[in-house]
Order: structure tokens, then sequence, then C-alpha cells
């Protein structure tokens, strides 16, 4: 029945914190900002920083836009509120 959000590890919060520190510091690497990437699911949804910093859109994605439709997929923020909402 769809995904579901399980709360990060705390290497996983730690991770999230370094790399957090490295953007403040402006001396983020792609490597890095990868990384970030691959931890969006365990952002915390009113974390705009990182989330900003990890891509993740405000809004859907649509078919027509990238071929991808990320509704409960948590590829947007719309989506991970709908799903915390849900349960
Ligand atoms: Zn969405």
């Amino acid at each position: 029945m769809g995904n579901t959000i399980t709360p990060p590890a705390q290497d996983t919060l730690n991770k999230l914190e370094e790399l957090r520190g490295a953007l403040e510091a402006e001396s983020i690497s792609y490597g890095e900002l990868s990384e970030l990437t691959g931890l969006a699911d365990y952002i915390d949804l009113d974390d705009v920083q990182l989330l900003e910093a990890a891509g993740v859109p405000e809004f859907h994605f649509t078919a027509e836009e990238d071929g991808a439709v990320c509704r409960d997929n948590f590829m947007c923020l719309e989506c991970r509120r709908a799903a915390v909402a849900r349960g």
C-alpha cells in the first residue's frame, strides 16, 4: 500500500548535519550534493534549506514535464506532506 516514511537513523541525521555544515560554509562538493540528494527522504519536511539543496521540488512533477509522476513517490514536498498526513 505504497511507501511509508520511517524515521532516519542517527547516522543519517549526523550525515545530514555534516552536509548542512558544508552547505553553510559554501564548501559543499558535487559528491556531497549527490549524497544529500540520496538522503532526501530523510530530510525534515520543514527543513527548507536542505530540501532545496537536495533538489526536492515544492510541487508535483507531472508526466508532461519530465516523464515521471511523483505522486506517492515522495519526490515533492506536496507528496511528502500528504504521506505524513496519512500516517
Ligand atoms: Zn508530488
